[in-house]
């Protein structure tokens, strides 16, 4: 990764927004099934032949690179069960204009991998983790609890800064688990981000029924904590605030009470090649057949712009709530 080299930014959308943010998707696979994302007992994924390789992918963030994008999170599915991950972020990692290689996970796999991931240049990595309860997590994920705290506290030692704890808050399922997961993230030093259910797919449709508008869960934090403004290095579009007295930050990331969509610098590429443009919206450019049918890297640079032409203005997942048939798995979210 080289700080120094600038590339000039030339990438921006019909609206008039800077893309300088691509969420990369290495896998629709995942080793949990969390209920507001993937259906139970779904393997219907994305046969090998069609994911793009380490070197196309390398050759796709170079484009975007080149074209000012900064920043690259690694996601997924889980992206962790994507064979010799380390290798593709050694990669990324070298090239010029890439400043930001970030990473998110369920964490089930961090406590093998946690080092070398940092070795191979991953500096600051997102954690879902939903609830602190490990019968709860069960049934919300059908996943191990001990696995995943051994995975965050295996990552805390290997150094990365900042963990940020993503939840999902959801009426009924977890809201009586807020100031807990507050007390957990302090005690940790970690950043707490909640997010608000998206209706990605039917999971997330299905999910939708416990949303939770998180100015309530602000509102009930301010009556036990004084909160002050807070910021944080990132480029997400979460909304911070501090506990005084304390380093802990907490993001509420609110694509249905207040959307961000004006501020949209991102998109994302799907494991099969597949620029999405919008998580709550069909537009989409695919590369994979023009990446195979030996495109020049002048002409990508022209595509890629191209594809950027096609980015909505806004989701409507408030008023088109069945729209999104993809869920966030297949996506990368
Ligand atoms: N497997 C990794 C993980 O869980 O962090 C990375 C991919 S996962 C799809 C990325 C994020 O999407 C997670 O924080 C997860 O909680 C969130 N997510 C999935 N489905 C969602 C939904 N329907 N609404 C809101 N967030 C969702
Ligand atoms: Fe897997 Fe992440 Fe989706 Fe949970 S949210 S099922 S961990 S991809």
């Amino acid at each position: 990764m080289n700080n120094n080299k600038q590339s000039t930014p030339v990438l921006t959308d019909p609206f008039g927004r800077r893309i300088e943010y691509i969420r990369l998707s290495v896998t629709d696979q995942c080793d949990l099934r969390c209920f507001y994302c993937m259906p139970e007992g779904y393997r219907d994924f994305e046969e090998p032949k069609h994911w793009l390789s380490f070197d196309e992918i390398e050759r796709v963030i170079r484009a975007f690179s080149t074209l000012g994008t900064r920043r690259v999170r690694i996601t997924g599915g889980e992206p962790l069960v994507r064979k010799d991950l380390p290798v593709l972020i050694n990669k990324l990692n070298q090239l010029d204009g890439v400043e930001d290689l970030s990473l998110s996970t369920n964490a089930t796999r961090l406590h093998k991998q946690a080092q070398q991931l940092s070795d191979a240049g991953i500096t600051r990595i997102n954690v879902s983790l939903d609830t602190l309860k490990a019968e709860r997590f069960k049934q919300i994920t059908g996943g191990k609890f001990d696995k995943v705290m051994a995975g965050l506290m295996t990552a805390k030692q290997a150094g990365f800064k900042p963990i940020k704890i993503n939840m999902v808050a959801m009426q009924g399922i977890n809201d009586d688990e807020i100031e807990d997961m507050v007390e957990f993230c302090i005690e940790h030093d970690f950043t707490l981000r909640f997010i608000e259910t998206m209706p990605m797919g039917d999971t997330g449709r299905q999910a939708s029924e416990h949303y939770l508008d998180l100015k309530q869960v602000k509102q009930r934090l301010s009556e036990r904590y004084e909160l002050i403004p807070g910021t944080m290095p990132g480029g997400g579009p979460a909304r911070y605030v501090q506990i005084a007295g304390s380093d802990l930050r907490i993001g509420f990331i609110t694509p249905i009470s207040q959307h961000f969509c004006e501020t949209c610098n991102r998109v994302r590429l799907s494991v099969d090649g597949t620029l999405y443009m919008c998580l709550g919206q069909e537009h989409k450019f695919e590369l994979r057949p023009l990446l195979r049918a030996g495109i020049s890297d002048e002409e990508l640079l022209d595509v890629i712009k191209h594809a950027i032409t096609l980015k909505p203005e806004k989701h409507e997942f408030s008023s088109k709530p069945q729209q999104t048939v993809r869920f966030m798995s297949m996506t990368g979210g």
